[in-house]
């Protein structure tokens, strides 16, 4: 059957990658798994093998029956005709409610998909996901230089981090042009920084993120009716609260200080 590129699909082939990826997985007999487009199964038999509950979200209504029948009379296995994009992960494994995931995910959607996973982080434990090696970069980069943005900080709130290792374009057919990574984000049993209101955070951090090349000040005045200010001197004001010079960039920020700016202007909100 021939890729579709609109779908994303890169199938790994041999088993030398998908072996690497099982290991640094290690299923374990009985626990939950989600795996994310099983695709052809290149790791959707490792993983039956292993006793897990897998659960497989393909959203190709051409692959179903070929991975129907290949998993026939699994009891561990269910396949769920579905987009990532739009399957309530907590729905799926309950009663469960730490499920671990593995994917090598479509590289089309693999940011909203990951941004969804991190969503639904009540009910997962860790994900163990394959994605362009550039994206690593971003979800892995520490404050301070040009990969650092909004996807770090969005992870690193709420996981830990660990860059397992790289895949060339030739692990897959078709090969994609651009080199991937694996890592592994364990979902942390608090964010990484306390906040009043997590949405506030999550908006902050895309105002902050929102021109890279301006000052921080810059983007809060930019976005400060979003923020809920009366007006840009608000901002202005929090900035000072938390000591933070405002002619800094967002890039320099860390997640604590963006945690901090949040309650702070969580406080003025309320003042008004
Ligand atoms: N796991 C297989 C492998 O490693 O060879 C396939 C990986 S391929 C990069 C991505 C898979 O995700 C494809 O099977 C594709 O059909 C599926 N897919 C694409 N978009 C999806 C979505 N929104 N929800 C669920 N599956 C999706």
């Amino acid at each position: 059957m021939r890729a579709k590129r609109r779908l994303g699909q890169n199938f790994l082939t041999g088993t030398h990658f998908p072996d690497r990826i099982l290991r640094a997985l290690d299923p374990k007999a009985g626990e939950a798994i989600i795996e994310i487009g099983p695709g052809q199964g290149a790791l959707t038999q490792g993983l039956v093998e292993s006793g897990a509950r897998v659960i497989a979200i393909e959203l190709d209504a051409d692959l179903i029956p070929s991975l129907s029948d290949r998993f026939a009379g699994r009891p561990n296995f269910r396949l769920v005709e579905a987009d990532a994009l739009q399957v309530d992960f907590c729905d799926l494994i309950a009663p469960d409610s730490d499920a671990r995931v593995v994917a090598n995910l479509p590289y089309n959607v693999s940011t909203p998909i990951l941004q969804r996973l991190i969503a639904h982080r009540r009910c997962l434990a860790e994900l163990t996901l394959m994605l362009q090696r550039e994206v690593v970069d971003r979800i892995t980069a520490e404050p301070g230089g040009k990969e650092y943005g909004y996807l770090s900080v969005l992870v690193q709130m709420y996981c830990k981090t660990e860059r397992l290792f790289d895949v060339p374009p030739g692990a897959f057919r078709p090969a994609p042009k651009v080199f991937s990574s694996v890592v592994r984000l364990k979902i942390l049993p608090r964010p990484a920084a306390e906040v009043t209101d997590a949405a506030a955070f999550i908006e902050l951090t895309k105002i902050l993120f929102a021109q890279r090349r301006k000052t921080i000040f810059n983007n809060l005045r930019a976005g400060f009716e979003k923020l809920g200010l009366s007006d840009a001197a608000s901002a202005s004001r929090a900035l000072e609260a938390v000591e933070i010079d405002p002619r800094r960039r967002a890039e320099t920020m860390t997640v604590m200080e963006i945690a901090r700016l949040t309650d702070v202007l969580h406080a003025l909100r309320e003042e008004k």
